[in-house]
């Protein structure tokens, strides 16, 4: 049995301030396997983007260790990928400019990067737009470029943090399987952050459901969907889709969102 790319076992934090303490996570515990997609859903508040930020390592935990492994067994950091709700392109550089900047940061300008930047980009329609400026893009197109800008470190891990909420619910749809579709096809591991129930299940391979503050692990579920090859848009039509609905629906009613 091969060891979990990410294993977090009873994860403490809280926030201090003069007049109070804020306790955000307690004894959070769980893994995410190689190649996984895995989904985070709990109630507003409940502590999900700080969870994210110690996985990253912009935060430390007050308590519980954090274990990466490589598909060897043996102990690594990897680098990781951080989308967030607003793409966060620069204007006053090209879309393709965008797509390298992370490259161009961290001095991994390379031809062999450039070449699979450039790849993605005619893999999922953007070539065309390489030159123009990011307003002159849909807002869907905006995070597959900001996709491509994360997938072009080369990431381990991805950390997806309610990436499709600033779009509205139709493109939200369809960017939302595009992305699903980009991630899975690089094979890549990932952790999602959303409060759309629908979107978890239609994505994740597994979700994980968390308490109310101080955030705990809750429950895990694996989803499994008929027809299991089809597009995360169509997934949403599979038997099982309104079965796992309401279990998440009753588990986030116990925890009053
Ligand atoms: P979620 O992502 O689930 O909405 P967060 O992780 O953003 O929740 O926040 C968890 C709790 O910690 C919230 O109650 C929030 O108000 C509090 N919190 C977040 N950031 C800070 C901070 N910098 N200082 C104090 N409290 C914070």
């Amino acid at each position: 049995m091969p060891e979990p790319l990410l294993q977090l076992k009873n994860i403490c934090y809280s926030y201090h301030s003069l007049q109070m303490e804020t306790p955000a996570l307690s004894n959070v515990s769980f893994h995410i396997d190689t190649g996984e997609f895995v989904a985070i859903v709990g109630p507003s508040g409940c502590g999900k983007s700080t969870l994210l930020s110690i996985i990253a390592g912009l935060l430390s935990p007050e308590e519980g260790t954090i274990i990466f492994h490589n598909p060897d067994g043996s102990l690594h950091y990897p680098k990781i990928g951080y989308m967030l709700q607003r793409d966060h392109l620069l204007e006053w550089r090209t879309v393709y400019q965008n797509a390298i900047l992370g490259l161009e940061i961290n001095k991994m300008l390379t031809p062999e990067n450039t070449d699979r930047v450039l790849q993605l980009m005619k893999d999922y329609d953007l070539y065309k737009f390489k030159d123009k400026k990011p307003s002159e893009l849909s807002g869907g197109m905006k995070q597959r470029a900001a996709l491509i800008r994360t997938l072009a470190l080369n990431p381990g891990l991805l950390l997806l943090d309610e990436p499709f909420s600033a779009l509205d619910y139709q493109t939200r749809l369809t960017v939302s399987s595009d992305i699903c579709r980009i991630i899975r096809k690089t094979g890549k591991t990932a952790l999602l952050i959303t409060h759309d129930l629908s979107e978890a299940i239609s994505l994740a391979d597994r979700i994980i459901i968390l308490s109310r503050r101080p955030a705990t692990v809750k429950f895990e579920v694996p989803i499994r969907l008929s027809p299991p090859d089809d597009s995360p848009l169509a997934s949403r039509n599979a038997p099982e889709f309104q079965y796992y609905f309401n279990l998440l629906w009753e588990a986030l009613s116990d925890e009053k969102i």
